[in-house]
């Protein structure tokens, strides 16, 4: 299950790609103009934007540029004319895949399973690694379960030592709530998306400073700002 922001002005093909994603499980955000896009990719970061080359005010090759400026988030644009895709593809803009209107939808949700897929198995090779989280007033060691917040222990639930974790691990990146629940309720029933909610209180409580970092991401879930 990704989180895909939809950069595209026109309503119908918004929604049409919207429910399409949506179909196969995945959480789709829609901003219908280049700023708004901007907006929601540095408060949801994304796991995908499908953007629109032609955007009314900031263009889709802009929007590609700023987004790449702050983050490797992978980006399907969607381009009108099919001579440019070697300036989008290329160093200039920074796209990882194109599609040329209009496309089928098959061919569009095949595209999006490629790249979600590449997303995925890097996912796995970085969390592969079991080893200790270091940050800078943060440190959590695995192996004894142990966490210090500028060189202190922090006596931490065993469920907010496993939210902690998670998105300590990998900050910078938002977790849904749904998520979340999965992997930290899975055994559990008493799970529930306001458990969730209660035990990041609670956590960033006991973190003190520290647990300022953890932040609400809007209609998403929670995010370790670095
Ligand atoms: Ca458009």
């Amino acid at each position: 299950m990704a989180l895909i922001l939809i950069v595209e002005d026109e309503h119908d093909m918004a929604a049409l790609i919207k429910r399409q994603v949506e179909g196969e499980g995945h959480t789709a955000l829609v901003a219908n103009d280049g700023l708004a896009a901007l907006m929601l990719a540095a408060q949801a970061r994304p796991d995908l934007v499908i953007l629109d080359w032609m955007l009314p005010g900031l263009d889709g090759l802009s929007v590609c540029r700023k987004l790449r400026e702050r983050s490797a988030v992978p980006i399907l644009m969607l381009t009108a004319r099919a001579e440019e895709t070697d300036r989008v593809l290329g160093l200039e803009i920074g796209a990882d895949d194109y599609l040329t209107k209009p496309f089928s939808l098959r061919e569009f949700m095949a595209r999006v399973r490629a790249i979600l897929r590449r997303v995925e198995l890097m996912r796995h090779a970085e969390q592969a690694s079991e080893g200790p989280v270091r940050l800078p007033r943060l440190t959590i060691d695995p192996l004894d379960r142990r966490v210090e917040v500028d060189g202190s222990q922090v006596d931490l639930t065993v469920k907010e030592y496993e939210l902690l974790l998670i998105l300590a691990r990998h900050p910078g990146r938002s977790f849904s709530r749904a998520y979340l629940l999965d992997k930290v309720w899975s055994d559990d029933s008493e799970g529930g998306d306001l458990s969730v909610d209660t035990h990041i209180v609670r956590l960033r409580r006991k973190l003190g400073e520290v647990g300022g970092q953890i932040a609400t991401v809007w209609r998403v879930g929670y995010r370790f700002e670095s």
